[in-house]
């Protein structure tokens, strides 16, 4: 040959078992040129081969199978709509037209139905919301004290209603989606506001550090903490720990915060005592472009 030798063939045994084999060579040429030897190698490659193509194979799939959740979510989600809207409007119907005739306790039934109803019609909506996520995409370099005085200033509402304190570090920028840095902040300062005692007032510090190649914010709060037990699934889409009486929501919103740190490059990770209280650390990447 011209050239060194470099190339991956098959070999298959007597047994019918198929092996990849790298061979590689060097020509040996004598005075005028001519090739008169060859040092070589050949090594069995199946096992890297194999795994290439398991894990191409694999994230085919995965694609495809997020895809497909993706639309079902929309789908499953965008039609229930229209059935839990009827169910609603019906009960209110009832409740208003019919007041008369009823007694107190279809009248209770009624509203248990119009409750679950406006609950199914929420959940929904998160569903959707969580889905359409990551949709509108501008990368901005983002001044964080200002996003997340803004944040402070739409939450001013239930920390003035909660007596809260909430102490603001320095807030380092970082480049990332607006809207959605605005909507972890939101929620997860809204969390330390709403789980705590009854007989404590918040008191919630957040704060930012620099890492090699991120930047983490933290929000720690005073309030009823988590058992370690717990430390992950509170981050799965609609987990809570508490009865929707104790307090309110519909455990979507830490999934949501999941979603925008990973989107973000970044992860999201809680440390707390029960009864003492907790901080959600996130992390966004410093690369992102
Ligand atoms: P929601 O607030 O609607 O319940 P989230 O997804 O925001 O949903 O939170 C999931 C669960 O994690 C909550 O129901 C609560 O049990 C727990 N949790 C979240 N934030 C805090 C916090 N700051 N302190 C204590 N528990 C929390």
């Amino acid at each position: 040959g011209e050239k060194e030798f470099d190339t991956s063939f098959r070999i298959v045994h007597p047994n019918g078992d198929v092996k990849h084999i790298r061979g590689t060579g060097k020509v040996l040429r004598n005075e005028q040129g001519e090739p008169v030897r060859m040092i070589g190698l050949n090594w069995d490659v199946t096992k890297e081969k194999e795994s290439a193509k398991a894990i191409e194979e694999y994230n085919q799939l995965l694609e495809k199978k997020n895809q497909e959740l993706n639309e079902f979510t929309y789908i499953a989600s965008h039609d229930l709509q229209e059935p839990i809207n009827t169910m609603n409007s019906f009960s209110d119907l009832l409740l208003k037209q019919y007041d008369e005739q009823l007694d107190d306790t279809a009248k209770e039934y009624l509203s248990y139905i119009k409750g679950s109803g406006v609950r199914a019609r929420q959940l929904i909506a998160d569903l959707l919301d969580y889905n359409r996520l990551g949709r509108d995409k501008e990368l901005k370099l983002l001044n964080m004290d200002q996003l997340v005085k803004e944040v402070l200033e739409d939450l001013s509402a239930k920390i003035t209603e909660s007596k809260g304190d909430v102490s603001v570090g320095e807030m380092r920028f970082v480049k990332g989606y607006e809207l959605q840095l605005r909507l972890i902040f939101q929620n997860l300062i809204s969390n330390a506001i709403k789980f705590i005692p009854a007989d404590r007032t918040p008191k919630i510090l957040v704060a930012s550090k620099e890492l090699e190649n991120h930047i983490q914010y933290s929000i720690s709060d005073n309030g009823i903490g988590i058992e370690e037990k717990h430390f992950e699934k509170i981050f799965a889409v609609f987990r809570r720990l508490h009865s929707k009486t104790e307090y309110s929501g519909t455990g979507i919103g830490l999934a949501h915060c999941k979603k925008i740190a990973e989107m973000h490059g970044g992860s999201i990770w809680v440390e707390s005592e029960p009864d003492k209280g907790s901080t959600f650390h996130f992390t966004i990447s410093k690369n992102l472009s």
